[in-house]
């Protein structure tokens, strides 16, 4: 069994202003006083907050939430994955199920901008994920299936990409799949990951999001191929942060 160095990701979506950089230094002096353990921790804050918590995160790492697929060029109010770089960030979410729906995100779209953010530099984390009806018909492993097939970036590496797995239904509801449903999932993933990968797939770290809680880490983060997690909600907090990174210490 490989060793992977797990990974606790907050993603704070739209939330957070320049006051809340208390939290990212609260969260980041935690991670150097070692309360996070072995796994390497990481705050997507909204873009405008990118620098100035590179500069305060010392420790930790930082992100983006979605980038372009272009490095440049006439895109009004997009943000190249060169420009996140730019301003000190070293990884970027891509295809989360709020983008797809949101932006009409296909997997394609995707995978333009995860091969981006490799060109830029960047790590890519890949969401991949079912719907409520989804799931109910039966037809969750076969949506994940073409959404890894879809929009995983080629070429990518165990250093350059990471999966995170995140239902749709369990995002920001409160609701969970069971350990034996995630156990199953990232099963599968791994699976595809090692063959359209051979040498990468096995190393790749997959998180697991949606609904996260000190609560839950435990038992969810305890899951056989879950290699951290993805986290909304209960990242806009150290306290709860730490609660679900602090699993790893
Ligand atoms: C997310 O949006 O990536 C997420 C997992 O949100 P939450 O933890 O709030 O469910």
């Amino acid at each position: 069994m490989t060793d992977i160095r797990p990974l606790a990701a907050g993603n704070w979506k739209m939330n957070g202003l320049r006051a809340s950089l208390g939290e990212l230094e609260a969260i980041a002096s935690a991670v150097r006083a070692g309360e996070t353990g072995r796994a390497e921790v990481l705050i997507c804050p909204p873009a405008t907050l990118i620098a100035a918590a590179a500069q305060a995160g010392g420790g930790m790492a930082i992100g983006g939430q979605d980038c372009h697929a272009a490095a440049s060029g006439a895109h009004t109010g997009d943000i190249s994955a060169q420009m996140l770089r730019d301003a000190g960030a070293t990884y970027v979410i891509v295809g989360h199920s709020e983008r797809r729906a949101d932006h009409g995100e296909s997997d394609q779209m995707v995978r333009d901008k995860a091969e981006a953010a490799l060109r830029a530099g960047l790590t890519a984390i890949v969401c991949v994920g079912e719907t409520r009806d989804q799931r109910e018909s039966g037809q969750t492993l076969a949506v994940v299936g073409s959404q890894i097939a879809g929009s995983l970036p080629h070429d990518a590496t165990a250093a350059t990409l990471v999966v995170a797995y995140e239902p749709v239904w369990a995002i920001g509801t409160g609701l969970t799949p069971t350990a034996a449903d995630v156990a199953e999932v990232h099963a599968f993933i791994r699976h595809e990951l090692i063959d359209l990968m051979p040498g990468e797939g096995e190393k790749v770290r997959i998180l697991y999001g949606g609904s996260v809680k000190p609560a839950n880490a435990v038992e969810l983060m305890g899951v056989e191929n879950v290699n951290g997690a993805l986290v909304g909600g209960a990242s806009l907090t150290a306290k709860d942060f730490l609660g679900i990174a602090g699993v790893y210490k």
